[in-house]
């Protein structure tokens, strides 16, 4: 096997365990690091389906770094598609959010057959294989393997839609094991399952520091008037994250109070969804509502850093790590009491839970009327995220699950 050996001097620095001892003591650092050591030179794999926008993206961008920085030889293969593929795997991934689906042979036959030539392109010699989502989910039914394998579910499944799910079941049992956000996405499967929550790099575009002027240029760059509080929304043009309710609850909370609306989201490549949910939206703009579709990061940060409310008001959410970001920021925010949201946000504590577009509007108007409330907020949310949600800790969740399947299955004796 060929490894990788770093150019002298290194092009530029990748962040490292080290960087997290100032937010989560040296203590914790030094613990990860001792059992990462244990796991030097495996060699690891994660497969999913899109480089960037959304959580998975995200979260792969970084952890695998921070793996190969500590040592662990970590991968990440993206499997190839057209539109029509990621058509009917949008349509499996609703489905398994609870929506309904017209679930024919057809679909199936076009979502097996890619997934089959996407393995024969891919090749795996690695001690470990993680697969993400239900994008590649079938691939693990054309090796030989000699190592164990993983399903990492992302998605909300508090109540999949049985048909599909029965269906991926069949795909889902062949694995070692399964890791789900949340316990109360378990089911009834014959393989064991494990429960891991996401995590949010501090350090990269999305959430790293920035001046007062570096937020105003974003801002300006796309015409945002700062002359009034933001009210935000950032998310990937999707149904399940309400960009309607969030436009409806706006129109009412601006009854009583003056703020600008702004939603941004971007469009996944394993998304063809996303344009279409964008264009319905477009006839609500105004000079008080802007609706843009981008893929820009520091735009993400920046609108996280000034608004005065985050919203994230998801009919179903796996996780939502904007939730997290905008919490990191010290914003208020205020979350649809669904999915992963209920285990970041604590109602009226650091944040606000809300289960309807009319308590959504009431919680706007409050927030903007009381910066003091705000503040609150945006403090204890940064501290939930600084003791819960901080990428260190899910590299630890990763090395112990990793040392569980290494126990399990001596992935060390295949290290050449
Ligand atoms: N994101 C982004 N630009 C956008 C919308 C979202 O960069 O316009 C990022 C966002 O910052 C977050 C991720 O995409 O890191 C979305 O993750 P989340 O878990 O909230 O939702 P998902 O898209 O995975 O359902």
């Amino acid at each position: 096997m060929t490894r990788f050996i770093e150019p002298e001097p290194a092009p530029t620095r990748l962040v490292t365990l080290e960087d997290y001892a100032p937010l989560v003591g040296e203590e914790a650092v030094e613990r990860i690091l001792a059992k990462t050591r244990r796991l030097r030179d495996l060699h690891i794999v994660h497969v999913n389906s899109t480089y960037y926008g959304g959580g998975v993206a995200e979260i792969l961008s970084s952890l695998t770094l921070l793996f190969n920085a500590a040592g662990v030889h970590t991968g990440w293969r993206v499997i190839q598609g057209r539109p029509d593929f990621f058509n009917i795997t949008k349509k499996f991934h609703n489905a398994l959010q609870g929506a309904e689906i017209n679930f024919t042979e057809l679909k199936r036959s076009v979502y097996e057959e890619v997934v089959y030539e996407n393995a024969v392109r891919m090749h795996f010699d690695h001690d470990l294989v993680v697969v993400h989502d239900p994008q590649p989910l079938p691939l693990i039914r054309h090796y030989r393997r000699k190592s164990p394998w993983l399903w990492r579910c992302h998605v909300d499944l508090s109540a999949p839609n049985r048909e599909v799910w029965r269906y991926l079941r069949g795909f889902i049992e062949q694995y070692d094991a399964v890791i789900l956000h949340l316990p109360e996405y378990a089911q009834r499967l014959q393989v064991p399952q494990r429960f891991i929550m996401p995590a949010i790099n501090p350090f990269n575009t999305t959430n790293k520091e920035l001046s007062e002027e570096e937020i105003e240029e974003r801002l300006a760059n796309y015409g945002i008037p700062t002359d009034l509080p933001l009210v935000v929304q950032i998310s990937r043009f999707d149904r399940w994250k309400d960009p309607q309710g969030v436009i409806e609850a706006f129109r009412i909370a601006r009854r009583e109070i003056d703020a600008t609306l702004v939603l941004v989201g971007n469009v996944a490549t394993d998304d063809p969804e996303g344009q279409e949910v964008f264009a319905s939206l477009c006839a609500c703009r105004d000079d008080r509502i802007h609706i843009l579709s981008v893929q820009d990061s520091a735009l993400v940060n920046a609108l996280q850093r000034r608004a005065a409310v985050v919203l994230q008001k998801s009919l179903r959410e796996g996780f939502g790590l904007t939730v997290t970001e905008a919490m990191w920021k010290g914003a208020a925010v205020i979350g649809g009491n669904v999915g992963g949201i209920r285990h970041q946000i604590r109602d009226g504590v650091n944040g606000f839970l809300v289960n309807n577009v009319e308590e959504a509007a009431a919680r706007i108007v409050q927030l903007v009327r009381d910066p003091d409330l705000r503040r609150r907020l945006g403090a204890a949310a940064r501290r939930t995220v600084r003791e819960r949600f901080l990428m260190s800790r899910l590299m630890e969740d990763h090395v112990d699950l990793v040392s569980s399947i290494e126990a399990r299955f001596r992935l060390r004796s295949r290290v050449p």
